[in-house]
C-alpha cells in the first residue's frame, strides 16, 4: 500500500543534498510506503528514519494506537504547514552537513530551508519529539506566520548576530508554547542554554557580548522562571552590562511582536550598521521571498 503525499507534483530536488544518500532516489520521492512510515515513530517515541525522505504524512493509520499528545503536536504544527507550502518537508540523518552548518554544540537537529523547501538534519538516524516540535516551529514562523528574517552583509563578521538575532526572535514566539507541551523539562533545557556564557571559555568576544547577553535577557525575561533567570541577569551584572541590557529588553518588549522593528531597534543598539542589511519575508504563494532593504 502507497500513500502518495499531497500536493506532490513539481517537487525539486533538494538543494542541500551533500551527501551520497541524499541524493538517492528516496530523498527525492514523494510517495511513501507504509513500512516507510511505520519506521518515523518508533516506540520510544522517537519519529525519524536514518534517510532522508518526506517527513510523516497520515501517521494516524499505522499508529493503531495514536499519538501521544507529544507526537499530536508534531502533526499538527506539521499540517498547519503542509496546508501553506507545497512542497514536502524532508528529514535527513547527516552528522556532517549538521554539524558544519549549526556548529558543534548541536546536539540532536536543525532545519535547513530554501523558499518552499525544508530539510530537518539530524546528527542520528533518532530525532527526539520534542526536538522536531522544535524544528517545525520554527518553519511555521516562516512560512505561516510569515516572521521577517534578516540578512546581514559581511557574513564574516556580522553572520554570528545574524544567527542569534533570526533564531532567538523565533524561540521567543514559540518556546512558551514548547513548554506547554513538553513540560519542565523542556524549560530546564532552555534555561541551561541561556545561562551558559563563553567567559568560561576564554575571553568573550567584546562585539558579541553584548548581543548575546541582551537577547538572552529578553527571552529569560518572557520566556523563563524568575528564579532561572537569576544567572543570565548576573552575567549582564558582571560584564557591567546592566543598564544597557535593561533598555534593551524594555524597548524590544514594547516594539514585539513587529519583528522587522525589533531587529532594527537591535541593530542600533548593538551598533551594527542598517546599511545593506536586508529582511526577508518568506511568499509561500509565490515561492518568491520578498527582500527588503532596511531603512
Ligand atoms: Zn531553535
Amino acid at each position: 500500500m502507497k500513500y502518495l503525499l499531497p500536493h506532490s507534483t513539481g517537487v525539486k530536488t533538494i538543494q542541500f543534498s551533500v551527501s551520497e544518500r541524499a541524493s538517492s532516489p528516496k530523498a527525492r520521492g514523494t510517495v511513501l510506503s507504509a513500512q516507510d512510515l511505520t519506521k518515523l515513530w518508533d516506540k520510544q517515541g522517537y519519529p525519524v528514519t536514518p534517510e532522508s525522505r518526506p517527513l510523516f504524512h497520515n501517521l494516524n493509520e499505522i499508529l493503531p494506537d495514536g499519538p501521544t499528545p507529544e507526537q499530536q503536536a508534531c502533526l499538527d504544527l506539521y499540517e498547519t504547514i503542509r496546508q501553506h507550502v507545497q512542497a514536502p518537508i524532508f528529514t535527513q540523518e547527516n552528522p556532517g552537513l549538521a554539524r558544519a552548518w549549526f556548529g558543534t554544540r548541536l546536539k540532536t537537529a536543525g532545519y535547513l530551508f530554501n523558499d518552499r523547501e525544508a530539510i530537518i538534519v539530524s546528527i542520528t538516524d533518532r530525532i527526539p519529539t520534542r526536538t522536531l516540535f522544535h524544528e517545525l516551529s520554527h518553519l511555521k514562523l516562516r512560512w505561516v506566520d510569515r516572521f521577517p528574517q534578516l540578512t546581514l552583509p559581511d557574513p564574516r563578521r556580522n553572520k554570528p548576530v545574524e544567527k542569534l538575532l533570526n533564531n532567538e526572535l523565533d524561540h521567543l514566539e514559540f518556546l512558551p508554547r514548547e513548554f506547554e507541551i513538553f513540560g519542565p523539562r523542556a524549560r530546564e533545557k532552555w534555561t541551561k542554554e541561556y545561562s551558559q556564557f563563553p567567559s568560561t571559555r576564554g575571553p568573550i568576544d567584546k562585539a558579541l557580548a553584548f548581543p548575546l547577553v541582551a537577547i538572552r535577557s529578553l527571552l529569560a525575561q518572557h520566556v523563563l522562571l524568575p528564579p532561572h533567570r537569576k544567572k543570565i541577569n548576573q552575567t549582564a551584572r558582571r560584564l557591567e552590562l546592566q543598564s544597557e541590557v535593561d533598555a534593551f529588553v524594555k524597548g524590544m518588549t514594547k516594539l514585539s511582536p513587529n519583528r522587522s522593528d525589533m531587529i532594527k531597534f537591535a541593530l542600533d543598539q548593538f551598533q551594527i550598521s542598517r546599511s545593506g542589511a536586508k529582511i526577508r519575508t518568506e511568499s509561500p504563494d509565490t515561492g518568491k521571498p520578498l527582500i527588503q532593504t532596511i531603512v
